[in-house]
């Protein structure tokens, strides 16, 4: 397949691979591109779908405290097949007049395929937000060894960008960025109608993207959660993934509960594509009520 053939997207495979060392590897069926579009008051809004994931159920990502079993009995109740957990990745396009702001950047699978099912060339992002540094958020910066989009300033917090710098894991991509790194305090204000929230936990600088128009409001979560079965059944349980796997559990409960009390419209990278929708509340833990809005 030619995606693999590009040094950018092989790199940040390569990167990917690390980052799950020790864990079964992820499989990579064909990425295709998708994009759906909604209003959110005066701006246009585009989930951009960027890859795959299907991770074994083997107990070293999801449930690692818990059987497969066990699991598996999650996700049957779901209509989920039991032996393996996929998951979406994906990232979000904010357009207003003047502005074209993209959050999240995928691993470089299929984002610019689908950025230009969008209508838009990478030359017209002015501005990358970035929830945190992983290289299936970060990936999709970096093509053939080039900014991925050469007129855009990159934003992520503080201390997201040191803990980057810090991580030889994505080095290769760091090198090539850092010159179009802007760092901000968690809280501040990114872009017009855009504010960070700092979400702690699963990196040591995560934050997700409250987007404001008008009266309607969408907040991109970031990996605040990963599975729409596993994350909602039992936040409590730890997820491979996460750095700092007590903070990130704490702060997922926090936020799937205020989340759900609120009935706040969400968008989250790694639920099923376009990942735009709700969390209700399902006895004592929670449930995914995906939006029809995305066309
Ligand atoms: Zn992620």
């Amino acid at each position: 397949m030619t995606m693999f053939k590009s040094p950018a997207r092989l790199m940040a495979m390569t990167a990917l691979m690390v980052l799950h060392q020790g864990l079964a590897m992820a499989q990579m069926p064909a990425q295709q591109p998708d994009a759906k579009t909604f209003k959110l008051g005066k701006l246009d809004i585009v989930a951009l779908h960027d890859a795959q994931f299907v991770k074994p159920n083997d107990g070293k990502t999801f449930g690692i405290d818990h059987s497969p079993a066990e699991v598996g009995e999650l996700l049957k109740a779901a209509g989920a097949p039991t032996d393996a957990i996929t998951l979406s990745v994906d990232a979000l396009l904010v357009k207003s007049k003047n502005n074209i702001v993209l959050i999240d950047t995928g691993v470089g699978g299929a984002l610019q395929d689908s950025l230009a099912k969008a209508g838009v060339k990478p030359g017209d992002v002015n501005e990358v937000l970035i929830t945190h540094s992983h290289p299936d958020h970060i990936g999709g910066l970096v093509k053939d060894g080039k900014l991925a989009f050469p007129n855009a300033t990159i934003r992520m917090s503080d201390v997201e960008w040191s803990f980057a710098k810090s991580n030889k894991d994505v080095a290769d991509i760091v090198k090539v960025i850092a010159d179009r790194v802007k760092p901000f305090k968690a809280g501040a204000q990114v872009a017009p109608g855009i504010t960070s929230v700092s979400l702690k936990g699963h990196t040591p600088g995560h934050v997700g993207y409250q987007i404001k128009s008008g009266k309607e409001r969408l907040f991109d979560i970031g990996d605040t959660v990963h599975s729409s079965i596993l994350s909602l059944a039992k936040p409590d349980w730890a997820v491979a993934f996460d750095g700092d796997k007590p903070e990130a559990e704490h702060n997922r409960a926090k936020t799937l509960a205020k989340l759900a009390k609120d009935q706040e419209l969400i968008f989250a990278p790694h639920f099923p594509f376009p990942g735009v929708g709700h969390i209700e509340k399902d006895g004592d833990h929670f449930k995914w009520a995906p939006s029809d809005k995305p066309q």
